[in-house]
């Protein structure tokens, strides 16, 4: 699609002057043929119609969309109803007669209409009170100079873009910045502050000295907007490319405190006679950005960002030896569950799986430093299991030293235990392993109900496999089922 820019200096925020310098923007085919029909669908309506916000911030910064935002001079319903016409098959149109919008869904493209409006906020909600209003006043209530560009599907001018607060330029410049005064952008709707920084950190924008300035004047405010939707935007932030722009700008913003504190906790080096401990908040935003190198995967970039976070409940200045974090790994596990909680993320399988690599995060680095037997490593294996990898992209991350020696060192370890898992893991096949022997077979075999000393047989025999000290085999096992059940004075019953 050609768009074309306004060569002249804006006299009033408003005034577009003639059209001149077309530009390229990386529309896909199908997403030309979707703005042309809904550009067809407004025009036998007669009415003005814009597309606006993210879809054209993304398309000049040549990034993927998967949504465009439609905004009309007139009814949105009306106009999605006249767009889903024009498609075979006809889509459904969701609309919210409350809200004036709807959204119909063209293959795996979402878009939504909107009449254009404006805004007014009361003190103790985002939810302002709309009414209609002219293309201006719409883009005047959106967050960002780089977010209010519209670009027109008007047959007059269709692909002009209309830039009242100079989007391009600062999009050129990357920054990122309000339309209107940042103190009452900010206060209105306090999500924004968050999303000002999310757009930070995914573009890898800076954010200007004013709008910054009215971001940390207004953190309190961040106390009306719902756990979900800072959730959402923390989940952006750390699945941008690089975590810690966003983390960091979060601390220094004074949002951490109230919206993460555990990971203020982490912030800061204490020294005691003259020895001091790392920065573990910084430790921790480098883990997450040099995991986030390697995977685009939500829940391991978490545990990377949570592994440490049982340190400061840990922490001890032990005289003649200096600063430990005995069972860090332990209390941090613990904590996962009641930070998913009270950041509303899934209570399921993923915030397991969190649980277990910040559980498991020091095995590897463990068995660098002792004789690595056998049966250690099948120990992990086990206990690991589907995870192995993720884990020991975990642990690589973790390795933050300045020292090159130190990293240089530590990765060659690394590779040895890489070695000596496969190694162990393509003899015995410990991954995803079961013992030969399962609870079922001893309760059958002693006539026993399901109790503790069903599992104690169990977990012997489990044990003595994994230290090597009989062999993974049914008869193996069977022979040390009935030598423990006797201990309990217990004969097979068939
Ligand atoms: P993303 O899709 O990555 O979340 P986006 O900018 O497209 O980014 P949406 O939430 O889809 O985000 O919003 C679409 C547009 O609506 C934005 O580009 C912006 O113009 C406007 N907008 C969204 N949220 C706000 C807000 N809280 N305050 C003001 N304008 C907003």
């Amino acid at each position: 699609m050609k768009f074309y820019l306004c060569s002249t200096i804006h006299h009033s925020p408003f005034t577009i002057h003639y059209l001149c310098r077309p530009m390229d923007i990386n529309c896909t085919e199908k997403e030309l043929f979707l703005l042309k029909k809904i550009a067809h669908a407004a025009g036998e309506l007669q009415m003005p119609c814009y597309v606006i916000g993210g879809f054209v911030r993304d398309k000049i910064l040549g990034r993927p969309t998967k949504d465009a935002d439609i905004v009309c001079v007139g009814d949105g319903i009306e106009l999605a109803h006249k767009v889903a016409e024009r498609f075979q098959p006809r889509p459904n149109v969701a609309y919210y007669k409350n809200f004036g919008t709807a959204s119909i869904k063209v293959e795996e493209f979402e878009v939504e209409f909107v009449g254009a409006r404006k805004e007014s906020y009361r003190y103790h909600s985002r939810n302002p009170e709309v009414e209609p209003g002219t293309l201006e006043e719409d883009q005047l209530r959106r967050d960002f100079t780089i977010n209010a560009m519209a670009i027109s599907l008007n047959r007059d001018d269709y692909g002009k873009l209309v830039d009242p607060f100079n989007g391009m330029e600062d999009m050129k410049a990357g920054i990122i910045r309000t339309p209107l005064e940042p103190g009452q952008t900010f206060s209105d709707d306090p999500l924004r502050m968050l999303r000002a920084i999310r757009f930070a950190s995914q573009l890898g924008f800076e954010i200007e000295g004013v709008t910054w300035e009215g971001i940390c004047l207004h953190v309190d405010r961040i106390k009306i907007i719902s756990q979900e939707r800072i959730t959402e935007e923390l989940n952006k932030i750390l699945l941008s490319p690089k975590p810690s722009v966003g983390l960091d700008l979060l601390y220094r913003a004074g949002l951490m405190h109230i919206i993460f504190p555990q990971m203020v906790d982490l912030a800061g080096a204490e020294y005691i006679d003259g020895k001091g401990h790392k920065d573990n908040f910084y430790h921790t935003l480098q883990v997450v950005d040099n995991i986030s190198q390697h995977t685009n995967d939500l829940w391991l970039r978490w545990a990377a960002l949570l592994h440490d976070i049982g340190k400061p409940a840990t922490k001890k200045f032990e005289p003649g030896h200096g600063w430990t974090f005995h069972g860090h790994e332990v209390v941090g596990g613990r904590m996962v569950p009641k930070i998913f909680t009270k950041l509303k993320l899934p209570q399921n399988e993923k915030m397991r799986y969190v649980r277990k690599l910040v559980e498991l995060h020091l095995r590897p680095i463990s068995l660098t430093k002792e004789n690595i037997t056998d049966s250690a490593i099948r120990r992990l294996l086990f206990d690991a299991g589907d995870e192995m990898d993720d884990l020991m992209m975990l642990c690589s991350a973790d390795i933050t030293s300045k020292n090159k020696f130190k990293v240089r060192r530590y990765l060659s370890n690394f590779n040895l235990v890489r070695e000596r898992l496969q190694e162990v893991e393509e003899k015995d096949r410990i991954r995803n392993w079961q013992p030969p022997i399962t609870g079922e077979m001893i309760m059958e075999v002693f006539g026993l109900p399901p109790g503790k000393i069903v599992g104690e047989i169990k977990n012997a025999i489990r044990e003595a496999i994994l230290d090597g000290e009989i062999e993974n085999s049914y008869d193996a096992a069977y022979s040390l089922m009935v030598k423990k059940a006797a201990e309990f004075n217990l004969q097979p019953v068939r």
